[in-house]
């Protein structure tokens, strides 16, 4: 699209750039050297007529009207990579770049799949628009039974916030019934909210919709309230991320940890389980909201090189440096319209960097991930023989679950 850069009304910008004010750090964003460190690092900076320096640019230029002209921002899958590597510590993606997509949504410029994502939250409490009453049935069979707390309303050591994809995803739900085994093998007391469970709506703040985030982390927390546990363990990390730095602004605070983190604590109890050999070159995949966002590298690592036979190797992009799979902040929700921009995927970019490192299981810690990766492997005939796995589906696989 043609973009003509003639001086706006001063008061777009200024309403829009004094609301930045008003978020956590959002100041930060009058401190910007216009480097293009952000753009620059952005995997789709390429593609986007206003990545983020830019927008700031069109702000200082009083233009910024011209950016919620473009269909731009919906390029921007909050990896959280130009806010990681901004050397004036400016919050990127939570401050510029949500907010701008909550202008484009109150503009009522936005993808009809993201909204229609955003419709099924609203109507169903998740973006899949599955039924509520279905949340738990990635459990039906599993022996001992999940304890579902609103039947046996027992307390528990651990509330497991299963999370959207992790509990509807027919890919995801082995995963998920991996991990049921797991705590059950480690004698954990566990519950599960099951169909009184709502979407963590973490992805639904960062494509914008703030106020369907604040009804979704309400209905959870009053839903938390019901019941009597120490902890919460979380399969997601976006639902790790919203529990642990976005609800205990909204008043509802829990010890709150991602499942990696969890299983690692009892790594020594783990060990001696781990019976069977996956041979295997394991690259790993960090998360950005598990990596980059909340600095949990080390201990998915471990919980693979505990297993017998795998050996890890190393993708090009890997920690804090880590690629975006595509699927956090909205991406998941994008894929047709980012297809039509860039004719390209995020999750093909890593399925070829897992190749490159000889890897033969590219290794997942979110269930966003399983999905997408093998969908690439289908388009990259290199990576037919590449397996993916989440951490826990090889973890109960040589525990012999
Ligand atoms: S990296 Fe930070 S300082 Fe550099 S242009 Fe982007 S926002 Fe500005
Ligand atoms: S969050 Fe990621 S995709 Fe979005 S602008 Fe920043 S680097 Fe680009």
């Amino acid at each position: 699209m043609e973009i003509t850069l003639s001086p706006l009304s001063p008061s777009v910008n200024q309403t829009f750039y004094t609301s930045l004010f008003d978020l956590q750090d959002g100041e930060r964003v009058r401190t910007c050297l216009q480097c293009g460190t952000c753009s620059g690092i952005c995997p789709f900076g390429y593609i986007m007529k206003f990545p983020p320096g830019k927008i700031i640019g069109a702000i200082r230029a009083e233009i910024f009207e011209q950016v919620l002209k473009t269909d731009s921002v919906w390029m921007c899958v909050s990896c959280n990579a130009c806010a990681s590597f901004c050397p004036s510590n400016i919050p990127i993606t939570r401050v510029l770049m949500t907010r701008t997509k909550e202008e484009m949504i109150l503009a009522g410029n936005v993808p009809s799949e993201l909204q229609a994502a955003l419709e099924n939250t609203q109507r169903y409490g998740n973006p899949l628009g599955e039924s509520p009453r279905k949340r738990a049935d990635w459990a039906l069979g599993l022996q001992p039974e999940v304890n579902l707390l609103a039947k046996t309303r027992q307390p528990v050591e651990v509330l497991w916030y299963v999370g959207d994809y992790a509990s509807y995803h027919p890919r995801m739900q082995s995963a998920t019934r991996a991990l049921a085994k797991i705590l059950n093998a480690l004698g954990v007391n566990f519950g599960i909210l099951g169909p009184e469970e709502y979407s963590d709506g973490d992805s639904q703040r960062l494509a914008g919709e703030r106020g369907l985030f604040e009804m979704m982390a309400q209905k959870n927390g009053q839903v938390f309230r019901k019941y009597k546990f120490n902890e919460i363990i979380t399969t997601d990390p976006h639902a790790f991320n919203a529990l642990k730095n976005e609800y205990p602004a909204l008043g509802i605070e829990y010890p709150v940890r991602h499942y990696t983190q969890f299983l690692f604590e009892r790594l020594e109890q783990i060990k001696p389980l781990l019976k069977t050999e996956i041979k295997a070159k394991v690259a790993y995949h960090d998360p950005c909201y598990l990596g980059r966002v909340n600095g949990i590298f080390d201990e998915p690592r471990a919980l693979l090189s505990a297993i017998p036979g795998v050996e890890l190797v190393e993708m090009s992009h890997q920690r804090i440096n880590s690629l975006c799979c595509g699927g956090g902040g909205g991406g998941m929700w994008l894929d047709g319209f980012q297809w039509e921009k860039a004719h390209t995927r995020l999750s093909e970019w890593r399925v070829r960097e897992a190749i490159s490192a000889n890897a033969q299981i590219l290794a997942v810690a979110c269930p966003y991930e399983p999905p997408r990766f093998e969908d690439a492997t289908k388009t990259i005939p290199a990576a037919s023989q590449l397996k993916v796995r989440e951490i826990a589906e090889l973890l109960a696989e040589s525990m012999d679950l």
